[in-house]
């Protein structure tokens, strides 16, 4: 029997506001346990959560950014439960009417694209931290009352892989925005996932399960793997699946059961009564408009558009706006989007892994890479002559004339001096020479070979090729 795969994922980002949504506690990751607590995000009786203006700044952006309608009129809902980490025994969250709603991410999955609907955004705080180990379990309240946003997608991703690019792109416009730096590493983007299946063509959707604790993309994408799998097995044998929320067992690829899964009525969500509606009238939401910068896919366009770049070749350089950005400000200073293109591509992000750093601290300057490829556009140096500077640049933090000058590297296309390497080569290799001049003249690239292995890379290849032409007869 065939199956559809219904997928829908939830995605919480960590804002990077400077302090917390109700309060004016510093949000700050790493710090020493319960350092950033005051009365309010500790629940203290009668203190009062003030707004973050941030917080809703960030939703609007990140909601005009996924083509959301902004809700002029937004109101806040408590979300019952209880939970150590949670002192006030509720989440300051929202409920019926979220800030953003109905927007779209356009995902591409073998060449193929397809839009995801956005059910809606909506603003909340986060728990705190429990931390358990074999002597008990200890609270970390720092993170308590940091600022989130939730992004409910509609369940139109069919397949894991579909899930995989919804999340890489949605990272990425979330990352333009600058509203969360969605280190998943570090808990500042988490996703949670639902699924379920149908017959093939069926238009009523099976019973989901909930899939959490999945700390990379890579793992969301083998949760469902293995669950879609779950899931069939239990349904080709007749079996029913449980309504459920199953936690992903990195270790053992597997998914276990950690709770039935709750419903809305469980949290028994009410207005939020210490906190006013929130107000977003036109001239808020076109000065956040004005903030936003270029997006992924108009970036990715524009670079196709305006240099004549592959799909492919746009969409590494726009994949983070540092790296587009440094893209083109090497070109302010060069103006060869091909030539910067693949040196960017090549050498520069090769550097950054070398380096394990990203791309706004890079070793290599965007002006100081472009004054190496002057050099090399100039063909003062050659392409094997450059790559050596830009390591040399990479770990002595100097730049690319002072290591070529004193080093001697600039590329030797003297004519005089080129011919007395390749009279060397041809008087030390007379076998070699005969059989060329028998007709195998494959063998030209062997004694280019030997003259850019002597010159150390720097001779000029197409002055030694008619040279070496012209004495082979
Ligand atoms: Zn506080």
């Amino acid at each position: 029997m065939d199956w559809d795969i219904v997928i829908g994922l939830e995605v919480h980002a960590q804002l990077n506001t400077n302090t917390k949504a109700f309060c004016s506690c510093k949000v700050n990751y790493g710090d020493s346990p319960n350092t950033h607590v005051c009365p309010v995000c500790l629940a203290y009786p009668g203190s009062l959560p003030v707004l973050n203006k941030e917080l809703v700044n960030s939703a609007i952006k990140l909601g005009l950014a996924t083509h959301c309608t902004i809700r002029p009129n937004s109101t806040f809902a408590r979300k019952n439960y209880f939970y150590p980490d949670l002192p006030k025994g509720y989440q300051i969250s929202q409920f019926d009417d979220p800030i953003c709603y109905k927007g779209y991410v356009d995902i591409e999955v073998a060449g193929k694209e397809k839009r995801i609907g956005l059910t809606r955004i909506h603003m909340e705080e986060d728990a705190g931290k429990s931390m358990h180990s074999e002597s008990g379990t200890l609270v970390d309240l720092n993170r308590c009352g940091t600022p989130l946003l939730e992004i409910v997608s509609e369940p139109d991703m069919s397949s894991p892989q579909e899930a995989y690019a919804y999340l890489t792109t949605l990272k990425q416009i979330v990352r333009y925005t600058e509203v969360s730096d969605c280190n998943m590493e570090e808990g500042s983007m988490r996703c949670d996932a639902n699924i379920s299946l149908k017959p093939k063509g069926q238009k009523e959707l099976g019973t989901r399960t909930e899939l959490k604790n999945m700390n990379s993309f890579r793992n969301v994408e083998r949760a469902l793997i293995y669950e879609a799998n779950r899931q069939k097995e239990v349904l080709e044998s007749g079996g029913k699946i449980i309504q459920q929320t199953l936690l992903w067992d990195e270790q053992n690829g597997k998914t276990k059961s950690m709770r039935s899964k709750e419903d809305s009525h469980d949290y028994r969500y009410f207005p939020e009564p210490d906190l006013s509606p929130v107000f977003v009238d036109e001239a808020w939401i076109e000065k956040m408009r004005k903030l936003l910068p270029e997006l992924p896919a108009e970036r990715k366009q524009r670079f196709i558009d305006s240099f004549s770049f592959t799909s492919e070749d746009a969409s590494v350089l726009t994949s983070e706006k540092e790296i587009a950005d440094y893209f083109e400000a090497t070109l302010k200073y060069f103006n060869n989007p091909k030539l910067v293109l693949n040196w960017v591509r090549n050498e520069v992000l090769r550097i950054l892994v070398d380096t394990g750093k990203n791309i706004s601290e890079s070793p290599v300057s965007p002006e100081a890479l472009a004054e190496l490829l002057v050099f090399l556009d100039k063909k003062e140096i050659t392409a094997q002559t450059a790559k050596a500077v830009i390591d040399d640049m990479t770990k002595s933090g100097r730049s690319a004339e002072s290591i070529i000058e004193e080093k001697g590297l600039k590329q030797i296309s003297d004519s005089l001096e080129l011919e007395s390497m390749i009279n060397k080569i041809i008087s030390d290799n007379d076998v070699i020479v005969k059989r060329y001049q028998e007709g195998e003249t494959k063998l030209l690239t062997f004694f280019i070979g030997q003259v850019m292995k002597i010159s150390k890379g720097q001779a000029d290849q197409a002055v030694a090729r008619d040279i070496i032409i012209k004495r082979l007869g």
